[in-house]
């Protein structure tokens, strides 16, 4: 992996450089010092000389007697043959040089530099290289009573000398150098493990991929953070999958939910909205909608838009649990739809669209039912309240009428026992369907039964019945239920077809869920514009008449109504040779 090595070696470049910038800077320090000290000892060499030979000139008065060539004995005196002395007069001629023998040929000295400085300050020294003989020399020169004496020698300190006299300093610098290199790689490789491994974690974390976050960092501080950071990475990713998880689970709930619902932000944009909740506003709004913030523009959402108006502009401020909404219903192409709109602390809001056209039409039947129950129970209450009226008006009236009137009125009780036994039985099939037992019930027994009951009524209208129904036709079902099935639709024929009329009852197939069965007379029928409401409560054909002699009204009401809670569906109709038909089904579990 070429990035790791290019940490390990950045860091470990680094270390290095700025020890071998330390070691030069020892060096170079150790070199100046070392300068300095070998010229102090030139210096203190070369101005020994130059008193030995001061006091040499002096003591043997060379300078009065003009003797100079007998200075050559100084050198046994001085003992260094690379020693060079020169003698040089006030006016720069050079009166005796050590190296050369005929002084007469040599230039004025006065301008050489280390003779200037002894001019003015006693003594002075340069480095150069002599033009008399080539080589880089210190020059030393002190002036004395009327002339200069100059020592001079080879100028030799140089670097590799230096480093060959330092030899051992420098083998015990190499050697740190190298202990240092040991250790630094040491300490770079186990920098490198943690760092190495918080990038690769890093750059998994950043692509989203999968983590172990058992990840075993080196004991050292930088290991330490690495785990700190994956640790606290691992509880953000957990809680990151919890939250996921919730969102998914709101979600779906959302989306099973019956109500359509939105969340929206407080500038009225659409945060979250399910699809009932876009399906509701087209039917409300009438058009094929795909936004939800087209509520907003929809008339049937004024009072919502006013209420936001009123709340989002504003600085009011309300407690989180009393949250302020407003609630309606609407109507819109023949269904209801509840509103809700909740604004929340942060000024996010809520619709909630709820379809109730079922609870609402069932609410609506409802009122409509009891007001017709209302209706019907009034006519055989009037007509009871008519006959005890005139008996107790007309005290005179004889027993014969009377007792004709005491008759009516004990039918018309009769009636009223009737409407209220039906009115009770549809309503235990409508609301509690569950409180029937059921059970598989042989539907040929059932038929019988009720037919024998009804024998002297068939009789007395000339009337026959056919079963044609099998032994092994067998229904989930309940036998009460089931009896009042076939004895409403018998007694509808007793009541309403007509004399010599013949009924058959007959299960003509069957499938997988289903008996199939057919009820039929060849009595007079019902007018087909009456057809498709028979089915209804309270709905007779010739209602005034059939009111005083009639039924209930809620015969049929009661047999499709069964049939339903036997999972099964009826249809009639008239037979094209005369006399009705019902086709129905019922469940065989
Ligand atoms: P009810 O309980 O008063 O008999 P139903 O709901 O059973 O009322 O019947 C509704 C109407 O359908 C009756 O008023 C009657 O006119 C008509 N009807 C029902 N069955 C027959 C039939 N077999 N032949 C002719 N008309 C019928």
């Amino acid at each position: 992996m070429p990035e790791r090595k290019s940490f390990r070696k950045k860091v470990f470049v680094y270390f290095i450089t700025v020890f071998i910038v330390f070691i030069v800077a020892v060096l170079f320090f150790q070199l100046q010092r070392e300068k300095s000290y070998k010229v102090n000892q030139l210096e203190n060499t070369l101005e020994n000389a130059t008193e030995i030979t001061r006091n040499y000139i002096e003591h043997y008065r060379l300078i009065e007697q003009n003797n100079l060539a007998k200075a050559d004995t100084l050198n046994y005196l001085i003992g260094d043959p690379n020693l060079r002395i020169t003698i040089i007069a006030r006016n720069g001629n050079v009166l005796y040089d050590s190296f050369v023998s005929d002084v007469a040929t040599m230039e004025n000295h006065l301008q050489r530099p280390e003779i200037q400085k002894a001019l003015y300050t006693g003594s002075g020294t340069n480095v150069r290289r002599s033009s008399t003989t080539n080589q880089e020399f210190y020059y030393f020169a002190k002036y004395y009573d009327g002339y200069f004496v100059r020592s001079a020698i080879i100028y030799d300190i140089k670097v590799e000398n230096l480093l060959k006299a330092e030899r051992y300093f420098i083998i015990f610098i190499v050697i740190i150098f190298l202990l240092i290199w040991l250790l630094v790689d040491f300490f770079t490789r186990k920098l490198a493990v943690s760092i190495t491994k918080l990038k690769d974690f890093a750059i998994r974390a950043g692509r989203n991929e999968p983590i172990d976050t058992d990840i075993d960092f080196p004991g050292n501080e930088l290991g330490e953070i690495g785990s700190q950071i994956v640790k606290i990475y691992g509880n953000l990713r957990k809680t990151h999958t919890d939250l996921e998880m919730e969102k998914e689970r709101f979600f779906n709930h959302m989306n099973i939910l019956n109500e359509g619902i939105s969340f929206f932000s407080s500038q009225k944009e659409k945060i979250l909205a399910n699809s009932h909740f876009i399906q509701y506003i087209s039917v409300i709004s009438h058009t094929s909608t795909v936004s939800a913030e087209h509520i907003f523009t929809i008339p049937e959402f004024k009072k919502i838009n006013n209420f936001l108006k009123n709340y989002l502009n504003s600085d009011i401020e309300f407690p989180k649990n009393e949250l302020p909404q407003i609630e309606y219903t609407i109507s819109k192409n023949e269904r209801y739809f509840k509103l809700l709109c909740i604004i929340f602390a942060d000024k996010s809001f809520e619709i909630l669209i709820t379809d109730i056209t079922r609870p609402e039409r069932r609410r609506l039947l409802k009122q409509q039912l009891t007001s017709n129950i209302a209706h019907e129970l009034k006519t055989p209450l009037a007509s009871i309240k008519g006959y005890l009226e005139t008996i107790m008006n007309n005290p005179g009236i004889d027993a014969e009428k009377q007792k004709y009137f005491i008759s009516r009125a004990h039918s018309q009780t009769e009636r009223l026992n009737l409407l209220l036994n039906d009115i009770s039985l549809l309503n235990n099939i409508e609301d509690a369907g569950e409180l029937f037992e059921i059970k598989p019930v042989v539907v040929k027994n059932i038929v019988r039964d009720v037919v024998e009951n009804l024998e002297n009524r068939l009789a007395v209208k000339n009337m026959k019945c056919k079963l044609y129904i099998d032994e092994g036709v067998v229904v989930k079902g309940n036998d009460s239920l089931l009896s009042s099935v076939f004895q409403n639709l018998i007694e509808n024929s007793i009541n309403y077809a007509g004399e010599n009329v013949t009924i058959e009852i007959k299960n003509y197939l069957e499938d997988n869920k289903y008996h199939y069965f057919s009820y039929s007379d060849d009595g007079i029928g019902i007018p087909e514009e009456h057809l498709q409401r028979i089915f209804e409560r309270f709905y007779r054909i010739d209602s005034g008449r059939m009111r005083e002699t009639g039924g209930t009204g809620l015969g049929l009401s009661i047999v499709k109504n069964a049939i339903q809670l036997h999972k099964g569906n009826i249809t009639v109709r008239n037979k094209p040779e005369g006399g009705i038909e019902f086709l129905f089904t019922l469940a065989k579990r």
